[in-house]
């Protein structure tokens, strides 16, 4: 048994988390943390049948003895609890979104007696999504990608439009130029990503996570589209995550490295 922590736990990606590792026989869930919830007991903010109370401090997590933990917080708080855990030498599994390549490299130099696996998206098909929009790219000329999610999202793009693209842009340079001379409305073309492949970002009420990615090239096209429908969609790789984490020194970044492991 692996004995978790999850940092965020009343949030709701961290109760989600929470009860995916009560669900699964071979993790035990020994401490929820989050400063804004602090005492209240778990099972008012998650479907558990768990006695556990969720506690202010990280200092619970070195009480309960817990080997891993999950970090679905916001920024500032996950960059404390990774030098936290780094400190102590506690494994992390981050899902926490907006790390720059600054935070990556400090991240990278900090866990040296434990590791950490931070995944801008733990949708496993959304991870397979980027794959194949990245295999795809040497073959076609022209692309677009439209991500759509949800009323409440406050960025745009999307990261995991800006990942797809950047992967794209890099396994090809045989991109068309666009060829729009006048748009009638500004912005009527998305935005220009990376190799200038248009990225247009959609929200609407009623949708959680979506992506499509759009290919052509003479006389055919390939549409490679993933939905996430629930939060749900995000634990199996969360919990790949947390059972892989101890066999991989230092930082991982991306699902990737435990999809397609080396062969
Ligand atoms: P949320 O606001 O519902 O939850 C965040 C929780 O963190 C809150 O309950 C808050 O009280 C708690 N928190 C704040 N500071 C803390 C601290 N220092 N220690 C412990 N807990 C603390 O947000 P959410 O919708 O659950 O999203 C959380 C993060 O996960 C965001 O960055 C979001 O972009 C990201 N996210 C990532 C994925 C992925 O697949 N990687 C998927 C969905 C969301």
């Amino acid at each position: 048994m692996i004995r978790v922590g999850v940092f965020g736990a009343a949030g709701r990606m961290g109760r989600t988390v929470c009860e995916a590792v009560v669900a699964d026989p071979d993790l035990s869930l020994v401490a929820a943390v989050d400063p804004e919830h602090a005492g209240l007991d778990l099972r008012q903010v998650a479907k558990v049948d768990s006695d556990l109370a969720i506690a202010g401090s990280a200092d619970a997590l070195l009480e309960s003895c817990a080997e891993v933990v999950v970090d679905f917080t916001v920024l500032d708080a996950a960059r404390e609890n990774l030098a936290f855990l780094a400190e102590h030498g506690l494994h992390a599994v981050v899902g926490t979104t907006g790390f720059t390549d600054a935070d990556l490299t400090r991240v990278a130099a900090s866990f040296t007696k434990s590791s950490c696996l931070i995944a801008p998206n733990f949708a496993i098909g959304a991870v397979l999504m980027m794959r194949f929009a990245e295999m795809a790219a040497p073959w076609f000329e022209t692309a677009e990608v439209i991500e759509l999610h949800h009323d409440l999202k406050v960025d745009s793009p999307s990261g995991t439009a800006m990942r797809t693209v950047e992967r794209m842009a890099a396994a090809s340079d045989t991109w068309a130029p666009d060829p729009t001379e006048r748009e009638v409305i500004p912005g009527a073309r998305g935005a220009s990503g990376p190799a200038g492949i248009p990225i247009h970002s959609v929200r609407l009420r009623g949708l959680v996570a979506h992506q499509e990615v759009l290919l052509g090239t003479t006389g055919q096209s390939l549409s490679i589209r993933h939905d996430s429908y629930d939060r749900s969609s995000f634990m199996p790789g969360v919990l790949l995550a947390v059972k892989q984490v101890a066999e991989r020194p230092g930082l991982t970044v991306g699902l990737d490295a435990l999809l397609f492991p080396d062969p």
